[in-house]
């Protein structure tokens, strides 16, 4: 039924063989910086390359200040403590997103509240969270009142789905009017634009990933990003132990925890920096082609939505439903081309199962239907 779906696919990598969904690709001055990195020494939490990747993704993204960290989730947990998320308040999320996002709320002790996204941008749709809250809260002393709970809801972490950008700016005049923090999951959206600015700077914190099948990786990595000096420098304290700083004292004055990046991983990332730009231009071309040849079958190619440039990261279509989509995943996996379903939502996993939700009607329909396929940068 899609054997022209496989030829063209492979085609295109110019492949019979395995086709992974999302490969890495080093092509500059990795090996350079990496050795570099090893003949200093310092391969650990210390080390130039950590604060020169800081400085250059905080200026890549246009944001004042980067904390980098281990990974994703980590940068996750932290920007939700700096929101002053804690025990028993709630967070609101989209349902369809990845199980970081949702665990992070966790680990402070929180409730994750699941809400739809918008079709086209299968990111948090800003109509749904302003009906739900509307609905369902009440402001008391500058605080968001769940109406059903009584718990305070403290922020809300909307996803860029795939890298494509979601209505973040009325997103942010939504959540500004409830007095409910905004942090950015922009782990899948690093190179995309909504309305020209970056994603992950509209929110109070952004956040970052740098995994190994990220458009670029650090092996492992994420970085918290913000406009905030009072909150970077406490990111930077809580993702270093706690640490206070001095020559020879060892003291900490809180519980912090060890979530620096080491500084083999940042030199890893100052390479794959420099050739970022070239990579959006590439996933985005090969995005282009995708699109022209979906056009003329009966898939739809997902492509970004107005005012958006997007990164296609993960490029994406849609089938009619289900069955269709079953039947996809069987014919191209079993031709050694990757292909699989958007996650499973969030509140049908055992440990979220009971959290509050709206009626989550796209999410359902995106979840039947969505599927990625390979995405790795090709020389066209
Ligand atoms: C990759 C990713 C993260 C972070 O993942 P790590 O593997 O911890 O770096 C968080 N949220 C989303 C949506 C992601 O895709």
């Amino acid at each position: 039924m899609f054997d022209d779906v496989v030829q063209f696919i492979q085609n295109i990598y110019k492949t019979k063989g395995f086709i992974p969904l999302h490969e890495p690709l080093f092509i500059g001055n990795e090996k350079k910086y990496l050795n570099e990195c090893i003949d200093s020494t310092f391969v650990s939490s210390v080390g130039k390359f950590v604060a020169q990747f800081e400085e250059k993704i905080a200026d890549y993204v246009g944001s004042k200040f980067a904390v980098a960290t281990c990974n994703g989730t980590s940068a996750l947990h932290i920007a939700l403590l700096l929101a002053n998320v804690s025990k028993d308040d709630e967070v609101i999320t989209q349902s369809l997103t990845f199980v970081a996002s949702t665990n992070a709320i966790s680990y402070c002790g929180a409730q994750p509240i699941f809400i739809d996204v918008d079709k086209d941008t299968m990111g948090l749709s800003p109509k749904a969270l302003q009906d739900f809250l509307e609905a369902n809260t009440t402001i008391q002393n500058q605080q968001c009142i769940n109406s059903t709970t009584g718990r305070i809801i403290k922020a809300c972490v909307p996803m860029h789905t795939f890298g494509h950008p979601c209505r973040i700016d009325q997103i942010k005049d939504i959540c500004d009017k409830y007095h409910i923090c905004l942090v950015e999951d922009a782990a899948e959206s690093l190179g995309s634009l909504h309305n020209r600015l970056h994603t992950g700077t509209f929110g109070k914190m952004g956040v970052m990933s740098f995994n190994g099948n990220k458009i670029i990786t650090a092996g492992g990595g994420g970085c918290i990003i913000t406009n905030d000096e009072g909150l970077a420098k406490r990111a930077k304290h809580l993702t270093t132990t706690a640490k206070v700083p001095h020559m020879w004292k060892l003291v900490h004055d809180m519980v912090g925890y060890n979530y620096r990046m080491p500084n083999l991983n940042a030199a890893l990332l100052v390479a794959q920096l420099e050739n970022l730009d070239s990579f959006v231009i590439k996933k985005r071309e090969l995005a282009s082609i995708y699109s022209d040849f979906f056009n003329k079958t009966a898939c739809n190619f997902i492509k970004e939505s107005k005012n958006n440039r997007s990164n296609y990261w993960l490029n994406g279509i849609i089938l009619q439903d289900k069955k269709q989509r079953d039947v996809f995943l069987d014919e191209t996996n079993s031709k050694d081309i990757m292909t699989r379903p958007i996650w499973a939502m969030m509140n049908k996993l055992p440990m979220f199962e009971r959290a509050q939700c709206d009626d989550l009607g796209n999410s359902e329909w995106l979840e039947q239907r969505v599927v990625n396929i390979p995405s790795s940068i090709i020389e066209l």
